[in-house]
């Protein structure tokens, strides 16, 4: 019997498993930064061609650690079945043979083929004629060919039995065990299962060969000044939850974020970023110091969560750290106490959160055993009880403003007495107008898809999301951004196709997108809607807006200054290597700076559903005074919605 060590142990690095090139490649892409326990134990023992016998549920990345030796051992010259994993549902047929396409990324002429009841005969039949080197599928079926004669085994090298324990239970063991006395026996077979019991051992003891027991060591540790609490993953989406999460809990300060992968870090750490929060991702793709800075930010408030995998969250000693959120679950108990550890340090008092999704329950189960405590459930704070936080937090920000004797306030007091004056204007207006500004980053009121604007921004164009990679990420980060790149649907507004322009200021001049935006929208008259990405880079920016502006507008947009400079707008050239004037960030770090996201103007500019060239047309000349005079006006949600009225009111 072989135990898996505790994580600081076992996290050994992929490379040490004896596996191929092209498969470590392709766990570089996918983002796996060491293999968990289980992988560590069990895939240099997989891939000497021993029996195993795993003692692992899911969550622990068991599929991995089975089908990683597979792929290694394949000969892919043929498309006989070479190996066979056996499931207890179709469910988990679907979802291994999703986990075979994935790992074998990098392999020529590999074939994968899910079988189970309740799809069609015929086109299974049709699929097995065609060949596989991998099949899976739930026994019944599975039966049923090799019966027919439709699936032939004799070409077979191994045989897995994924999750033994659920196919007892679901009766499937005779099943099971007419395959296995079908198979070449000179086969490979690797049995997994939640726990061993008398039937799954006895069936190994008959249908294994001195099998080499793995099992994942729970270790009990008490963790006394932590306040555990769980999730459960249903109704609401991950993210949505964490943020109703990150507004409500009491008393957070700093929270650090597991989850699985490094680009997941990447990936949360920008999506909070876009939603207002101070959140950057921590992963071992990092440098030594930039993981130090991003340690460093944390620990003096600059940033508030930090997304790390578990290796780069090693070590992690910052006593504000009031939370843990464990985002995907950990692969085993040692790994959840250890992820709990980074808060409740120095003698104060932590809290714990854990995500699970419904089939995750049995880590659930171990990890209450392992800490010996119960683990609460939480409810989530709906949309409504976020809304009224935020509305009671703004509402205290205005009294502390009011009652900080620091707080010279009779400047602005002028100033907004002028405004009032000047346009006509009801305090209670100017003070909406203001009160809209001031939350526009984070709404009070909460819509349903709030904070969705980085990925529509991204996908405004339909390489968006290509263009932005190409601009933002370098060297290693690229080729693991490459495989999680989304699907994007592409929303080009009805104007037509967008394009990308050129433009003289850049961050060096201070500029920032909310200025672009404003000055293209109020001065171009171009609606905010079709004003697309915007990048910042240290001499220029470049925006998207709709293709082939018409020169005079080109000419027109060209001169408008924004911090003392013109605008000098031009298309941006197809040769021009952006490549080579990255924007700062990307030499920085991975996602913590918020003025680095691509800009929606959308946000803040739903005044019409008109094209683009309509309202140009429609564009009056009275109208360019007024909007010129109004350059400092606030943003307009909708045509109704007016901030601003008077006498400078556009007609
Ligand atoms: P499993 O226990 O096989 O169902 O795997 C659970 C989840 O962990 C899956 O979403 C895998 O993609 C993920 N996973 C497996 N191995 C690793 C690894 N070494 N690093 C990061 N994620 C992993």
């Amino acid at each position: 019997m072989t135990e898996a060590s505790p994580p600081s142990a076992a996290m050994a690095s992929f490379g040490q498993l004896g596996l191929p090139a092209n498969l470590l490649a392709m766990l570089a892409e996918v983002g796996y930064e060491t293999p968990s326990p289980i992988q560590a134990m069990c895939i240099p023992r997989l891939l000497s061609g021993r029996d195993l016998l795993g003692e692992a549920q899911t969550g622990t990345g068991k599929t991995a650690a089975f089908a990683l030796p597979i792929l290694a051992r394949l000969d892919l010259a043929s498309t006989r079945p070479q190996a066979l994993v056996l499931t207890p549902t179709r469910e988990l047929a679907i979802q291994v043979s999703e986990a075979f396409t994935k790992y074998a990324h990098h392999l020529q002429n590999f074939h994968v083929l899910p079988i189970y009841g309740g799809q069609s005969m015929v086109v299974q039949l049709r699929q097995l004629a065609r060949g596989a080197q991998v099949i899976v599928g739930t026994p019944g079926r599975i039966m049923d060919h090799l019966k027919r004669g439709s699936l032939k085994l004799d070409a077979l090298t191994t045989l897995v039995l994924d999750e033994g324990d659920e196919m007892l239970r679901m009766g499937f063991i005779e099943d099971v065990e007419w395959i296995l006395e079908h198979t070449p026996s000179t086969r490979q077979t690797a049995l997994f299962s939640a726990t061993i019991p008398p039937v799954i051992r006895s069936v190994a003891q008959r249908h294994l060969r001195e099998p080499e027991e793995v099992r994942i060591r729970t270790a009990t540790t008490t963790v006394e000044k932590i306040r555990q609490r769980y999730w459960l993953v249903r109704g609401v989406d991950k993210l949505d939850a964490l943020t109703r999460i990150l507004d409500a809990e009491e008393k957070l300060d700093a929270v650090i974020v597991f989850v699985r992968t490094k680009i997941g870090t990447e990936e949360l750490a920008d999506k909070l970023a876009a939603r207002g929060y101070a959140a950057a991702a921590l992963n071992g793709d990092m440098t030594q110091g930039l993981r130090e800075r991003v340690i460093e930010q944390l620990k003096n408030g600059s940033l508030d969560i930090v997304i790390a995998t578990d290796v780069a969250a090693r070590g992690i000693d910052v006593p504000r750290v009031s939370h843990v959120i464990n985002y995907d679950i950990p692969y085993d108990t040692e790994a959840y106490v250890h992820r709990i550890g980074r808060t409740g340090r120095a003698g104060r008092e932590g809290v714990a959160i854990l995500f699970v999704a419904p089939r995750e329950r049995r880590m659930l189960k171990s990890i209450e055993h392992a800490t010996r405590q119960p683990i609460e459930p939480i409810a989530l704070p709906s949309r409504e009880d976020v809304s009224s936080l935020r509305i009671s937090q703004f509402k205290q920000k205005v009294l502390d403003t009011l009652a900080d004797p620091d707080m010279e306030l009779g400047f602005f007091m002028n100033v907004v007495e002028e405004i009032v004056e000047e346009n006509d204007l009801s305090s209670r207006e100017l003070a909406a107008a203001l009160a809209y500004l001031v939350q526009v980053g984070r709404p009070l009121q909460i819509e349903e898809d709030e904070g969705r604007g980085w990925e529509q921004a991204t996908a405004l164009h339909p390489r968006g999301k290509a263009l932005r990679e190409e601009i933002f990420t370098t060297g290693a980060a690229r080729s693991t951004r490459k495989i999680a790149r989304e699907t994007i649907t592409a929303k080009v507004p009805a104007g037509g196709k967008m394009q990308r322009y050129r433009i003289a200021v850049g961050r060096d001049n201070g500029v920032t997108p909310k200025e672009i935006v404003g000055a293209i929208a109020n001065e171009g008259g171009i609606e905010g809607r079709f004003i697309g990405q915007i990048d910042l880079f240290d001499e220029f920016s470049t925006v998207e807006l709709p293709a082939q502006l018409p020169a005079s507008l080109l000419s027109a947009l060209a001169r408008i200054m924004v911090c003392n400079r013109p605008l000098n707008v031009r298309p941006l050239g197809d040769n021009e290597a952006l490549s080579a004037h990255r924007p700062r960030r990307a030499a920085n770090t991975t996602g913590s700076f918020h003025d680095d996201k691509p800009y929606k103007a959308d946000k803040f500019y739903k005044a019409s559903t008109k094209p683009w060239e309509k309202q140009l047309q429609e564009k009056r000349p009275g109208r360019e005074r007024a909007t010129r005079d109004a350059g400092s006006r606030p943003p307009r949600k909708n045509a109704e919605r007016r901030p601003f009225k008077g006498k400078n009111r556009p007609g």
